[in-house]
């Protein structure tokens, strides 16, 4: 197949007639099938069912504190859920709290106590004429909700293959002071699948924003989310990364074992210097008498230690893995030759992302609903939902059955042609 720029518009015809007939074959399948959400199939979801047999009725339910999980007591977290969770993103165990199910939960938080009482004793973002946030993009359309919500202003940095623009990120927080926050997804980036180059890590470590209260919002969701056990991306740990460079409360680190566990039902927790950390417990003491203990010693108890959780996720690996080389497969084989868009192969997390030609994505989401497939909405990789170039598509692979995943992949191949073809010839 060449290249659909260098083809003739007879040419183009012919094949958009050809298609056409495909896509009308596709939607008398009358097929129901959802790429929309990065959620783990029932499959993944079995992987944990045992856990559910660690605290039976006849459990030692007495934490390594000697506390009973039954009641109230102990705010931050057990020690040994720290321990745990602490191992899995490379933080010692007195730099975390473990909060409920939730590491958004966590974000929405922070972003909310900072706007309603300031940061470490920074005057309150709601006292403030104007706060904005920097949002890589393409990014989590959740984490831009947040800011979006507490109406903090947007400002987009692109992406690279090594993470956000730096010199665009290192420029703006030294000359803006209402630039309060960067979300960022670290590693195996959603939706692109990106791991941040360790020089992208340094000069994260090394930023000198003029606000005081300005943090990086480390969103480590993808921390241990492997595809591949012989080649996994690595990360600088940017906490001690902080330290090191003289900047120990510039970050805010958030987790959670939703994709290692259940999702709604797992262990999240925050990573953050001490001094912030104190902060942040002066209102969870008001906000909560402790959080739910019974789970996080069922999650210790169940993966033992980082171990444990390594060779769980193993698991994982081996059923998302034939999903992620479903799609890409796919597109390698049906538009490699086409120019008429560009995808990263990543080695973990949960996401494809897919650049289509200009003005394309809207278009293509739409025909692939026509014919029963569902994707994330155009423009929910941008602040606002607001892709300027409408172009860019989240791939969601988790989800679907191999088999559905073939007929979707086929399907999306077949819209990204006609809606292309459309392109070149109007
Ligand atoms: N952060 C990122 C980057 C995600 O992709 C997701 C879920 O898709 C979450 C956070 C949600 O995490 P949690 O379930 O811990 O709230």
């Amino acid at each position: 197949m060449s290249s659909y720029e260098s083809m003739g518009k007879q040419e183009l015809l012919q094949l958009k007639k050809e298609l056409d007939a495909k896509f009308e074959a596709f939607k008398a399948k009358g097929l129901k099938l959802d790429m929309s959400r990065g959620k783990p199939g029932a499959d993944q979801l079995d992987l944990s069912m045992k856990m559910m047999d660690v605290l039976d009725s006849t459990a030692n339910l007495k934490c390594a504190e000697g506390v009973d999980c039954r009641n109230y007591g102990i705010l931050d977290g057990i020690s040994e859920a720290k321990q745990l969770l602490g191992d899995m993103i490379e933080v010692p165990p007195e730099n975390i709290i473990i909060y409920g199910n939730s590491s958004l939960n966590i974000m929405y938080d922070t972003v909310s106590r900072s706007v309603t009482h300031g940061v470490m004793g920074s005057t309150p973002w709601c006292k403030l004429d104007k706060v904005k946030f920097l949002c890589p993009v393409p990014g989590y359309d959740r984490h831009f909700a947040i800011t979006e919500y507490f109406g903090i202003e947007m400002i987009p940095v692109p992406m690279t293959s090594v993470g956000p623009d730096m010199d665009m990120v290192e420029q703006l927080v030294t000359e803006d002071d209402a630039i309060k926050g960067i979300w960022c997804v670290p590693k195996y980036s959603n939706p692109q699948g990106i791991t941040y180059s360790d020089d992208t890590v340094r000069r994260f470590a090394r930023l000198k924003p003029v606000a005081k209260d300005f943090r990086i919002y480390w969103d480590n969701a993808y921390g241990v989310h492997h595809l591949y056990e012989d080649d996994q991306d690595v990360l600088i740990e940017i906490l001690a990364e902080c330290e090191r460079a003289g900047n120990p409360d510039l970050v805010f680190k958030f987790c959670s074992t939703s994709k290692i566990s259940f999702p709604g039902s797992g262990v999240a927790a925050i990573a953050a210097s001490a001094a912030n950390l104190e902060f942040i417990k002066k209102q969870m003491a008001i906000q909560t008498i402790g959080y739910d203990k019974l789970n996080q010693l069922r999650h210790v108890r169940y993966y033992k230690n980082l171990d444990g959780m390594k060779a769980h996720m193993k698991l994982h690996a081996d059923i998302l893995r034939p999903k992620f080389e479903a799609v890409l497969d796919t597109l390698d084989k049906e538009l490699s030759s086409c120019d008429i868009g560009s995808w990263i192969r990543p080695k973990g997390g949960y996401f494809i992302s897919f650049e289509a030609l200009e003005g394309c994505a809207k278009a293509i989401i739409a025909k692939c609903k026509e014919a029963g497939v569902v994707m994330t909405p155009a423009g929910a990789t941008y602040p606002y939902g607001n892709d300027p170039y409408d172009s860019n598509i989240r791939i969601a692979p988790s989800f679907p059955t191999p088999d559905e995943l073939a007929t979707a992949t086929e399907l999306f191949v077949l819209c990204v042609k006609l809606v292309s073809i459309d392109k070149i010839l109007a």
